[in-house]
């Protein structure tokens, strides 16, 4: 690291490892730039101080900086236009997402680059055809009988649904087959059942399961809700 520089302090200092610049210099405040571009050459600024009559210079990177930063600033504000800001924690997913915009944003302006200016699409327009090129292309198999999505969900609140024994299947040596419940089971916390809904094609514990299953559109935490809300059974007979 380089040594804090003095206020009056108005040369630059250089650091490199032969690729990485790090530029240090004093303008108003303390200054640090990092480039692989740039070393502390000075450029005209085209100004005279109006006081010593000498002409203005500054450092190489500053000058571009201030040329360049604009359309950084611009191209941010693009990708942030159009993002889909999904919240996560892993910093290695939004620099992936941030680079993956990037990448859309640099195709959008080659595609308004190759076609007149009346036929090239809006940005939105040009991500929404390009999102149904690449759903078009992946190979997605439509198994989605469980997933909260559109209409299985609207079948599995409306529908009829009633509870039966899961068949043994075929040339199998297990009697009474089980399945995990879609509602009580956890990850770490597997719960069995003999009992599914042959409509919907999943395990359910008859009782609470199988009403929560198809009437709660969040089931799952309806029976987290149950669960902390309803008081413990009691050990001791009713008196009375
Ligand atoms: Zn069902
Ligand atoms: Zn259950």
């Amino acid at each position: 690291m380089l040594p804090k520089s003095k206020k009056a302090d108005t040369t630059t200092s250089v650091i490199t490892n032969g690729t990485l610049n790090l530029l240090r210099f004093y303008d108003k405040r303390e200054v640090n730039i990092l480039s692989t571009a740039h070393d502390d050459t000075m450029v005209a600024t085209g100004k005279t101080n109006p006081v010593t009559r000498e002409p203005i210079v500054k450092l190489h990177a500053v000058a571009d900086y201030n040329k360049f930063m604009g359309a950084v600033d611009r191209s941010d504000q693009m990708v942030s236009f159009n993002s889909f800001r999904r919240r996560t924690l892993k910093w290695w997913k939004k620099a992936f997402f941030h680079m993956f915009m990037l990448a859309v944003l640099n195709s959008y302006l080659l595609h308004k680059c190759s076609v007149a200016a009346a036929e090239a699409l809006s940005h939105r327009l040009f991500r929404r055809d390009l999102a149904m090129q690449l759903v078009a292309w992946a190979p997605i198999t439509m198994t989605c009988t469980i997933k909260d999505v559109g209409d299985t969900v609207i079948l599995r609140l409306t529908a009829r649904h009633f509870p039966s024994l899961i068949p043994a299947k075929d040339n199998s040596k297990i009697k009474n087959p089980q399945q995990n419940c879609i509602v009580c089971s956890e990850p770490n916390a597997r719960k069995r059942t003999r009992y599914q809904c042959s409509s919907c094609e999943v395990g359910l514990c008859p009782d609470q399961c199988f009403e929560l299953f198809h009437t709660r559109k969040d089931y799952r935490r309806c029976l987290k809700r149950k669960l902390t809300e309803s008081p413990a059974p009691a050990d001791s007979p009713i008196q009375g």
